[in-house]
């Protein structure tokens, strides 16, 4: 099932993002002619696309027909991360009507993971939520190639390097299906449903394991000629030498070896080992006495929270480090948003200050005159909302 024009496709995502509406006001947005609309609505309520809503509020003369995407839409976003999978699905608007997740490792293999996707997938959908699906979206932990719909030397993802994810998926499935990367998905995420909405040009940094960047360009994601545009985990930082951290890609003082989540977790444990911070030592021995696994970075969370000075100076010199290699892509790219988003950013507002005050010192004040630095505010939905974007970028178009 696929939209068989330009105009039929651009109904389509205009019924998507802007929910249900009349025929006249979907006419002037594709400046098309009554009669020229009528058409292609028809067609698409044959194709099984749209449906009509009722009548639209007079706005003088007749009344027109509201139309809406058809109530049996329904998609499925996917993401996979380091260490769990989150599965929904979602109506034509991509509006969540289920959600599943479970904790995961990433590092068992294709195999393994993509059972429990479709373990997942089969709970989600239990309930009768989708009798159908038309499309499914999945984002992965590691660059992708979009030609082959598989992950692509992906560096926490081994046994994953040229997976066919999408042919397996959709094999299992019988649907269309996307893959992605993880942070490009929370980026469509932000652009739908977020804080993003109205944003044509934007940065969504993920902190999360590690750290990342989607771009989008006027309205779309970029993603470089190989896929892994915005990885700027590995831009190097505060180059001084020795006492540089050895990040997982070999160099040595990238970003996220500086402050990813497991950046944190590891200076955290430091902290806590040597004393210097009395609240992370009693966390750790907790920790030991309950086997519950070693300090995380939300433990430096609760601890800057309770005011623990070495967790604020870990947050304050992460978010110092971050603001600087975001200063300049800010001056590089001129985005009218920035927002962080991730389990890290779940640090909050100590982090967000730190990162604003490096940028807005830092970048070109015609850059930042207007430059809104913002959290998500979509929590842990952004990946599933925009890997279901995704694919419905894709089903609701004639290529
Ligand atoms: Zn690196």
């Amino acid at each position: 099932m696929r939209p068989e024009n330009g105009h039929q496709a651009r109904l389509l995502r205009l019924l998507r993002d802007g929910g249900p509406q009349s025929r006249a006001e979907l006419g002037e947005a594709v400046e098309l002619s009554k009669s020229k609309v009528a058409i292609e609505l028809d067609r698409l309520a044959e194709l099984g696309f749209v449906e009509t809503a009722g009548l639209a509020a007079s706005r003088g003369g007749r009344r027109s027909h509201v139309v809406a995407l058809a109530g049996s839409l329904r998609f499925v976003g996917i993401d996979i991360g380091a260490t769990s999978i989150d599965v929904a699905i979602t109506d034509g608007e991509l509006r969540l009507l289920s959600r599943v997740s479970a904790p995961a490792d990433v590092r068992e293999g294709p195999n393994t993971v993509l059972d429990q996707v479709l373990d997942l997938v089969g709970k989600a959908r239990a309930d009768g939520a989708a009798p159908e699906v038309h499309g499914v979206g999945v984002g992965v932990p590691g660059p992708v190639s979009q030609r082959d719909g598989a992950p692509v030397v992906p560096p926490i993802m081994p046994g994953w390097n040229h997976f066919p994810v999408r042919d397996t998926l959709g094999a299992a499935l019988g649907a269309p299906v996307m893959v992605d990367n993880d942070v490009n998905i929370m980026a469509l995420g932000e652009l739908h449903a977020g804080t993003a909405r109205s944003v044509r040009d934007l940065l969504f940094v993920k902190i999360g394991t590690g750290i990342g960047c989607g771009i989008v360009v006027g309205g779309e994601v970029y993603r470089g000629v190989t896929g892994c545009a915005g990885d700027i985990g590995h831009i190097q930082v505060d180059d001084t030498g020795a006492s540089s951290p050895v990040c997982t890609c070999g160099n040595a003082g990238c970003l996220e070896a500086w402050f990813g989540g497991a950046a944190l977790a590891r200076d955290a444990e430091a902290a806590a080992r040597s004393g210097r911070s009395v609240w992370l030592a009693e966390r750790l021995q907790q920790r030991l006495a309950e086997g519950s696994g070693p300090l995380t970075a939300a433990d430096v969370g609760v601890a800057a929270e309770t005011g623990d000075p070495v967790a604020v100076g870990l947050i304050r010199d992460g978010g110092h480090r971050l603001g600087q290699v975001l200063a300049s892509l800010v001056s590089f790219f001129n985005p009218g948003l920035v927002v962080i988003g991730g389990g890290v950013a779940g640090l909050g507002h100590q982090l967000l200050a730190e990162v604003r005050s490096v940028v807005y010192r830092r970048s070109l004040p015609l850059a930042t005159g207007n430059l809104p630095i913002v959290l998500s505010e979509l929590g842990g939905t952004a990946g599933v909302i925009g890997a279901a974007r995704l694919v419905s970028d894709s089903v609701l178009s004639t290529a």
